[in-house]
């Protein structure tokens, strides 16, 4: 891998200015997937200096700056106290901790990896993302958006609610990438199922959630057919990891054990 440049941003201004110079400058946050990929760049505008490190909240909302790493985000109290500490489940399981010493929140959504447990971790709830230039857009509309946006991302902003969530990522060996990830809470009452690495990006069962959030009752059945519709509605597809058949199987076990769990 070739970098002929090594630019430090002491604003978000001069950050995207230096993006537009040339389209082969790039951002770097924790920089692991850039390794991995190795491909070639101009500069790589690193925005370590700029305060995105921090976790806040307000009354309604836990922000999490693009810069915050994995291991920060699983051990903050602020991220911890919401939804009965489920939020930090996808982000656990990942690599080792000195890799989640590195490795950024926002750089973990911004690239859309379709195998990723940050985000299908995050889906379940209310999570939209700020980026600079000025512009918002929930978690979920960011996934389905077609292109590249040509933005910092510059904060993820969680909702705060009552409720609780699960999260299963299942992997062969402890350090993998999921073959498929789960991401189900029960959030002010409502239902909320995602599943990722399908092996398509995370998306939400709409017509699995509408069916339970319609039920006036629901009982072990209810969950076992929400987790059929699931299966049937999503998106799953063979790869080198896994067949699109075991992987409609996990759906079906997985969603229901998850609504069970979050039910309780
Ligand atoms: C060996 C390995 C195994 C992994 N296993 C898993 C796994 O099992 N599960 C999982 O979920 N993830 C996994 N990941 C992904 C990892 O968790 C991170 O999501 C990934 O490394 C990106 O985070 P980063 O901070 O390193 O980003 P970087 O590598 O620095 O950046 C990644 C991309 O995002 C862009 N970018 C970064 N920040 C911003 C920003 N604020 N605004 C705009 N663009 C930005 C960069 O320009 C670059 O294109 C793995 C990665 C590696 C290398």
């Amino acid at each position: 891998m070739k970098v002929n440049e090594y630019y430090r941003a002491s604003s978000l201004e001069d950050a995207y200015r230096k993006l537009q110079e040339d389209p082969k400058n790039q951002i770097i946050a924790g920089g692991l997937w850039i390794k991995k990929i190795g491909q070639d760049c101009n500069a790589l505008v690193d925005l370590s200096t700029l305060g995105l490190n921090k976790i806040s909240e307000t009354k309604d909302e836990v922000i999490v700056g693009s810069m915050v790493t994995q291991r920060d985000f699983e051990n903050s109290n602020v991220i911890r106290s919401l939804f009965n500490d489920s939020l930090a489940f996808s982000v656990r399981e990942i690599m080792g901790v000195n890799f989640r010493n590195i490795a950024t929140i926002g750089g973990s959504i911004i690239g859309r990896y379709p195998f990723s447990d940050v985000i299908t971790g995050l889906l379940p709830y209310d999570v939209s993302l700020e980026f600079y230039p000025e512009q918002k857009m929930s978690l979920e509309d960011y996934l389905s958006y077609k292109g590249k946006i040509n933005a910092i991302l510059v904060a993820i902003h969680i909702k705060k609610g009552s409720g609780k969530g699960f999260y299963k990522k299942v992997k062969t060996t402890a350090l993998d990438f999921p073959i498929i990830n789960f991401g189900i809470a029960k959030v002010n009452g409502e239902y909320r199922i995602a599943v990722g690495a399908r092996p398509l990006t995370g998306a939400l069962a709409h017509k699995a959630m509408d069916y339970l959030n319609s039920q006036s009752k629901l009982d072990q059945e209810s969950y076992k057919k929400a987790a059929e519709i699931a299966a049937e509605e999503l998106m799953l597809l063979d790869n080198k990891d896994a067949s699109k058949e075991y992987r409609t199987d996990l759906v079906k076990v997985y969603v229901r054990r998850g609504l069970e769990e979050v039910s309780k």
